[in-house]
């Protein structure tokens, strides 16, 4: 008989901040160095992508958005924008800065407005010339209205104080059931991911009805050295559908191939190559029902 001595712990983290600061090297980080999945919310109006860790009496639920991976032209009301619509409901929100980045007052009143515990992660320590980090947390000690429940340097790229991130979010996790089953989802998991990524693009760059209609299905992925082989079909349901998505001389689905290709690159740190096909199956809700049968979808 198994006693169950610890209460179970899950919850969602957000983890925001500045383009460039290193919050995907972040994530990838916290959610890589272990057993780990790569999932995007089910829901279709935000595709947020998640990275979740699951262990025997946790789950750690991170999210980052694919959105952010690209370099923001209004830096901060991108930033604020993702503030705003990312941690509605997380429980631990972790604030990414590095040596680097400032923030204006407006910006600081609405860091102010997060009621979730926040721990600030100071980044790329690894770059410190002397004293830089510790400068920096005198700086948001002096600008943040309520103090975070840790702030703590790292270096994400090299993998220092990953570990005591780790720790403070597990401190701090509510004693919940895990949100997501843990043995279904590790299988395969690039594939899953590669996917969500794809249908983003689909619901970003078609009308509402189209991505709705749509499912894509991984059907080969090949890690080389350099590069990441990937060939994806997408399933339509009827004729005119397969019109839309290509487009005029191909050029709509071109787009999504090249938007998807960038985050997929991002993520995976690695050169993308990215084949893509429209094909027609009125079927496709069937197949997608035994893809989860292999533990591609959730
Ligand atoms: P994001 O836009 O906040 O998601 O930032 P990324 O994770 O994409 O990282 C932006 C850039 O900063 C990339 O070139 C990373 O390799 C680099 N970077 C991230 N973390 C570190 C770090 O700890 N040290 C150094 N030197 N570079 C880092
Ligand atoms: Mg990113």
């Amino acid at each position: 008989m198994k006693i169950d001595l610890m209460p179970h712990k899950a919850g969602f983290v957000s983890i925001i901040g500045k383009p460039n600061v290193g919050k995907s090297t972040l994530m990838n980080q916290l959610v890589g160095a272990r057993i780990s999945i790569i999932t995007s919310k089910a829901q279709t109006t935000r595709h947020r992508i998640m990275g979740i860790l699951s262990g025997d009496d946790f789950q750690i639920v991170y999210s980052d958005t694919p959105g952010m991976i690209k370099p923001a032209y209004k830096l901060q009301s991108n930033m604020m924008k993702f503030v705003n619509s990312s941690i509605e409901d997380a429980d631990i929100v972790l604030l990414v800065s590095d040596l680097y980045d400032e923030y204006d007052e407006e910006n600081v009143k609405k860091l102010s407005k997060i009621s979730q515990p926040l721990i600030l992660i100071i980044n790329k320590i690894d770059l410190d010339k002397g004293g830089q980090t510790d400068s920096k947390i005198e700086y948001w000690k002096s600008i943040l209205a309520k103090d975070p429940i840790a702030i703590i340097p790292v270096s994400a790229l090299l993998g220092t104080g990953i570990d005591h991130v780790f720790n403070s979010i597990l401190q701090n996790l509510p004693e919940h059931p895990p949100y997501f089953p843990k043995e279904t989802l590790t299988d395969k998991p690039e594939r899953f991911f590669v996917s969500e990524i794809i249908r983003e693009k689909i619901f970003t760059n078609y009308k509402k009805e189209v991505p709705y209609s749509t499912e894509v299905v991984v059907t080969e992925f090949y890690e080389e050295e350099k590069i990441i082989r990937i060939r994806a079909e997408i399933f339509v349901e009827r004729r005119s559908q397969k019109g839309i998505i290509i487009g005029k001389g191909g050029l709509a689905l071109k787009k999504v191939g090249i938007e998807a290709r960038k985050d997929l690159e991002t993520f995976f740190g690695k050169q993308v190559h990215l084949e893509t096909f429209v094909k027609i199956a009125d079927d496709w809700r069937k197949k997608s029902q035994s893809l989860k049968g292999f533990g591609y979808s959730s």
